[in-house]
């Protein structure tokens, strides 16, 4: 969950907070949006250069002609004439590639890749558009068998991985939320894009999405435009999720953007909640929405979930479950979708001891980061160590490095290329105001750089929003020794001077005084001792009021304390499931030629921790021997835990291994003995001759990572019989 506003969370939020910063402040990552190259840059000018040398050409072979020049001198100016137009042509060609980030210059070949990815999953039932034979539904989708059986290996990985191995405490919460948690936690009020509308039709669009695809467009197809055009269109890619609604309108104007589909006019933008509304019980008297995400149920249990853990800090608590959000127009596929499976930690801690006791097992992690300070410096992401990501000061505290390492192992172990794997640094305007560090685990696919896992230390907002709206207190205890001597502060709202000022509102501006932390009451105790008065913001308010020195009275006074109270910071990885499996379909997606050369296979070269099947089982050819030592090999993997399938049809071998491939299934038996049989490694294509009785233990072996492919091959025997392989 991300907050963007003092009170939210989520990519949505960032419409709201843009509207108190100056745009000229915002900065963003550099190949998140990479600013100019200089290589584009100098590419764009020449490619003007070159533009205006041919027009100049042009006109003096027109000239010649018109003059009477002779033969020779016109021949000799159109070949100089075809020689400029060659070279234009090649700096377009580079100009394209920088463009694109493709040494080929082909965005083109990207897409060509995504489609015969996503064309096999479909066919191949690992997920399929919701409700088709009604057409569907934009952003709904159904995982069928392999799509089942790969997720629900993601989810008890992610189990072992973290619930497991940490220590967590699993819940499992109600996707239908009452009003009154959504409204605490910010959602309500704020969890909103800008959407505009086609004057004509009613059809909806985001705003933000329509001027990010004018800019690209502008940007891949357009080589005519200046580098000057160019930085400004990039800055716009950069600032636009700090865009306001006005400045987005405007940009829509100044364009002339029109509906995609359509070209009608657009409406001006305007917000749209994400939520899925609906009222609890018969009466509709009761509003509930939707969670857009799980964490809200972690929060609202913290004084149980403390009390089970015997009141001890840190701890952790994890859910795995639907989140739902209406996204305006999804588009990407799996990738932005309106229902979707996210597992989240919150992993609450003292404020004043952030450090973990296991961060010495991930410290010497190295893998790509891209802090703040390279992405505003317009440089690329870079190897780091992990520790020295935190002794330098850039990974804000120990706990947080800890789950960027867990995260990291994570994702690589699931099968995610460690070269497409970058963890990124949220910039200061992306960060909600109290959050102390914020990064997004992105994997690169063919849609770009994607963030599937943000890690953020939220610090202690969402149990003091909790707190402040149950009435609750949401705390921990360190019960001292000794009594410690303590200064506290104390913070006397003047409820008289108040009610004057605020009236109803009252009640709402006291709470929030008395919950102000102790930072930012000295600084509002400063404001009020040299200006006399200060601004203010009453999140349960959503604005910002004036207070001034009779309204409240702040010290600090000297007590015995036997313990100390505290609202617990918050650490929070929250895994969208879907995104991580669609990238780890592009990350294991290759083609290979078949053994005749005529045509191209399919494979996924899934880890066998997640493929969906992890062996099959063929009788060489259709007899009754084969297909009874086939069944016994097939029950006896199924009885050591094995998933597996029988393919008993009567087609080729070959075909059978292409189909198992396609489907990414690491290991198939092929019975083609009542004594020993074969074990094919998809990738390889290696085989070993095992005998029957072992072959549940070996395939159990290796699939369970005990031990590799080549550690096995080297103990059994190879079989090299070119039947046995298309
Ligand atoms: P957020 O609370 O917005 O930070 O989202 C948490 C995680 O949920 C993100 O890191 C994404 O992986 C995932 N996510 C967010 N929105 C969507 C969506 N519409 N479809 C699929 N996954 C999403």
């Amino acid at each position: 969950m991300r907050l963007h506003s003092p009170i939210l969370s989520s990519l949505a939020y960032h419409r709201i907070i843009s509207s108190f910063r100056p745009i000229s402040s915002l900065q963003r990552p550099a190949d998140v949006i990479a600013p100019m190259a200089t290589s584009e840059d100098s590419l764009r000018r020449a490619l003007a250069e070159k533009q205006s040398t041919i027009d100049a050409s042009g006109n003096a072979i027109r000239q010649l002609k018109s003059s009477g020049a002779s033969k020779t001198d016109i021949d000799e100016a159109v070949k100089a004439l075809n020689a400029l137009k060659l070279e234009k042509t090649s700096i377009e060609t580079q100009l394209k590639a920088s463009i694109s980030g493709d040494a080929n210059g082909s965005v083109l070949s990207r897409e060509a890749f995504r489609q015969a990815v996503v064309n096999t999953l479909e066919r191949r039932l690992f997920y399929i558009p919701s409700f088709k034979i009604y057409r569907g539904v934009a952003g709904l989708y159904d995982y069928g068998p392999p799509g089942c059986a790969v997720k629900s290996n993601v989810l008890s990985f992610w189990r072992q991985h973290f619930v497991l191995e940490e220590d967590m405490l699993e819940v499992d919460c109600p996707c239908v939320t009452p009003e009154v948690v959504l409204k605490a936690s910010g959602h309500v009020d704020k969890f909103t894009d800008l959407m505009v509308k086609d004057e004509k039709t009613g059809t909806c669009y985001r705003a933000d999405h329509l001027l990010k695809d004018h800019c690209k467009d502008k940007l891949e197809k357009d080589l005519t435009i200046t580098s000057e055009k160019a930085a400004e269109l990039k800055h716009i890619l950069a600032v636009l999720d700090d865009l306001s609604a006005e400045q987005l309108g405007a940009k829509i104007k100044e364009y002339g953007i029109v509906a995609p589909d359509t070209k009608n006019p657009l409406s001006d933008p305007y917000p749209f909640n994400l939520m899925f509304q609906t009222s609890i019980g018969p009466s509709g008297v009761s509003p509930g929405y939707m969670r857009p995400e799980t964490a809200q149920g972690i929060f609202v249990n913290f004084k149980d979930l403390y009390y089970y853990n015997g009141n001890k800090l840190p701890f952790a608590a994890a859910q795995i479950g639907q989140a739902f959000r209406n996204e305006i127009s999804p588009r990407q596929g799996l990738l932005r979708v309106r229902e979707f499976t996210l597992a989240e930690i919150e992993h609450f801690v003292d404020p004043d001891d952030k450090s973990h006791p296991k961060y010495s097992e991930v410290e010497n992690l190295n893998f790509l980061m891209f802090p703040r300070d390279l992405q505003m410096s317009g440089h690329s992401a870079q190897n780091l160590r992990l520790g020295e990501a935190v002794s330098k000061g850039i990974v804000n505290n120990q706990t947080l490095a800890y789950f960027i390492g867990r995260v990291y192992l994570f994702l690589t172990q699931l099968g995610i290329d460690k070269k497409r794997l970058r963890f990124r640094q949220h910039l200061p305007n992306e960060m909600a105001h109290y959050a102390a560090d914020c990064w997004d685990a992105e994997i690169e696919s063919s849609y770009g750089w994607i963030e599937c896992v943000g890690i953020a230390d939220r610090s202690a907002y969402d149990l003091r929003a909790h707190t402040d709206k149950s009435g609750v207190a949401l705390v921990a205890q360190e019960k001292f020794a000794q009594p410690k001597e303590v200064e506290k502060l104390v913070i006397t709202p003047i409820k008289k001077e108040l009610g004057l000022a605020f009236k109803g509102n009252q009640k709402m501006v006291v709470e929030a005084l008395e919950a102000m932390s102790e930072k930012e009451a000295m600084e509002m105790k400063g404001g009020l001792e040299t200006k006399g008065e200060v601004e203010f913001e009453v999140c349960t308010l959503s604005k910002t009021v004036t207070v001034t020195k009779k309204m409240v009275t702040i010290s600090k006074e000297k007590k015995k304390e036997h313990q100390r109270v505290f609202t617990p910071s918050v650490i929070e990885p929250s895994f969208g499931i879907g995104r991580i499996i669609y990238c780890l379909y592009e990350h294991s997606f290759h083609t290979r030629p078949s053994k005749a050369g005529d045509e191209q296979l399919n494979y996924f070269s899934f880890p066998p921790l997640v493929a969906p099947i992890k062996c099959t089982v063929f009788p060489l050819v259709q007899n009754q021997q084969y297909e009874q030592v086939a069944n016994t090999i097939s029950r006896s993997l199924t009885a050591v835990g094995i998933s597996n399938k029988k393919d008993i049809t009567g087609t080729s071998i070959g075909k059978r291994y292409a189909r198992t491939d396609e489907l990414g299934v690491p290991f198939a038996v092929t019975v083609d003995s009542t004594s020993s049989v074969t074990i094919r490694e998809r990738d390889s294509k290696d085989q070993i001759r095992v005998s029957v009785d072992e072959v549940a233990a070996v395939v159990k072996e290796v699939s369970e990572g005990r031990a590799t492919w080549d550690q096995i091959s080297k103990k059994y025997p190879a079989h090299t019989s070119a039947s046995a392989d298309e």
